[in-house]
């Protein structure tokens, strides 16, 4: 059973020192890694978002962090796949430390590592940047996630960490098991005009394709069709998930138990931070995790945020509670978000059971 750090969101006294700022600094210091990054390169690996978002981790637990690192002689530097966006208050400046390009900025900084073929892809090219990290912070927010259901600490390395060739890669495994049957179907259209996520379309070679990302599995192009033309299987989504974990236990074998994982469980949307816009929260805040075991910190991240009480009328555009039954975010997105958490288990990147103590 691994520990799990908890500083909650919500403030018992009228002070400064139990707001979540100061809870976050004594989170870190049960973490226990300021004694191991001295005259190390610290890298703080973040996911910089996109667009219109406004929901990714707020710059003040950035600098509080680089603070910290440097007042323990760590060198802190903070690195994504893409660019931080000034709007969000993402400088350096900000930050208090560099910003590295984690793939570089033509993205051709980066090492080859083979991958076992049940994943549907050979290889990863993992972020050339491990290569001068000599302990990782993996700051990660927790969101939901159309591929997935949800995105955290694990989807933070395993999508956030290589190249555009390997991201792509692992979009496109949700693709590889077949849901059409062509010499079945006869182009009714009814499919399309059922799905409410619009996540159906024909291509140009008159091939019926789904967009998983957008897809809730409600079924209904499946119970609809007449001709039963489409089969959908849990293996089309699960697949992604258990890709991420991989590619996550790649970086992390790249690092040799030097690194430590925190999720920051604040104005959680239904999507992931890429999408390039933000909506309401859909759950009250939670607050700031915080583990060496990522296992156990997605494992709690998610059952924290499914015992909170569901925000009614945040959900943007079509998406609504599609399920009565499972997780928040599968009855969002019709997939569980627990599949990557235990395919990481199942890597032996640490332990489902967590001991979770509140910081005070
Ligand atoms: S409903 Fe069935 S038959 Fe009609 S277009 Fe869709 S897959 Fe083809
Ligand atoms: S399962 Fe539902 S959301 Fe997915 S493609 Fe079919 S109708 Fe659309």
């Amino acid at each position: 059973m691994s520990t799990v750090f908890f500083a909650s969101a919500k403030v018992k006294k009228l002070e400064r020192n139990a707001s979540l700022p100061a809870k976050f600094i004594r989170l870190l210091d049960a973490l226990e890694f300021g004694e191991k990054i001295k005259d190390k390169t610290v890298a703080i690996k973040i996911h910089s978002g996109g667009g219109y978002g406004f929901t990714t981790i707020h710059p003040l637990f950035i600098r509080i962090l680089v603070e910290y690192i440097k007042a323990k002689k760590g060198l802190p530097f903070i690195t994504d796949i893409v660019a931080p966006d000034a709007r969000r208050g993402y400088t350096e400046e900000v930050f208090g430390c560099r910003f590295i390009q984690a793939t570089g900025l033509r993205d051709t900084n980066y090492f080859t590592v083979n991958v076992p073929s049940r994943y549907g892809i050979k290889e990863l090219e993992l972020a050339g940047v491990l290569k001068a990290t000599d302990f990782l912070i993996n700051f990660a927010h927790a969101k939901g996630h159309g591929n997935c259901g949800y995105g955290g600490a694990i989807k933070n390395l395993g999508m956030g960490f290589v190249t555009t060739k390997s991201r792509i890669a692992i979009h496109s495994v949700v693709n590889t098991k077949p849901y059409w049957n062509q010499s079945k179907c006869k182009y009714c259209g009814i499919c399309i005009k059922n799905c409410r996520s619009s996540a159906i379309k024909f291509n140009e070679e008159k091939k019926l394709v789904i967009d998983f990302h957008a897809c809730v599995f409600c079924m209904r192009c499946v119970f609809l069709c007449p001709q039963k033309a489409i089969e959908l299987e849990k293996t089309n989504y699960e697949v992604f998930g258990r890709a991420l974990a991989l590619s996550a236990k790649k970086i992390l074998e790249q690092l040799k138990g030097n690194y430590c994982h925190i999720n920051v469980v604040l104005n959680v949307t239904p999507f992931c931070d890429c999408l390039g816009m933000s909506s309401p929260s859909i759950i009250p805040d939670v607050g700031i995790l915080g583990s060496s075991d990522i296992v156990s910190l997605e494992n709690v991240t998610l059952d924290l945020i499914d015992k909170q009480k569901f925000v009614d009328g945040s959900l943007p555009g079509h998406l609504r509670l599609e399920k009565e039954n499972g997780h928040l975010f599968e009855k969002i997105w019709g997939k569980d978000p627990y599949i990557q958490v235990k395919e990481a288990a199942k890597l032996r990147m640490g332990q489902l059971e967590y001991n979770l103590k509140e910081i005070s």
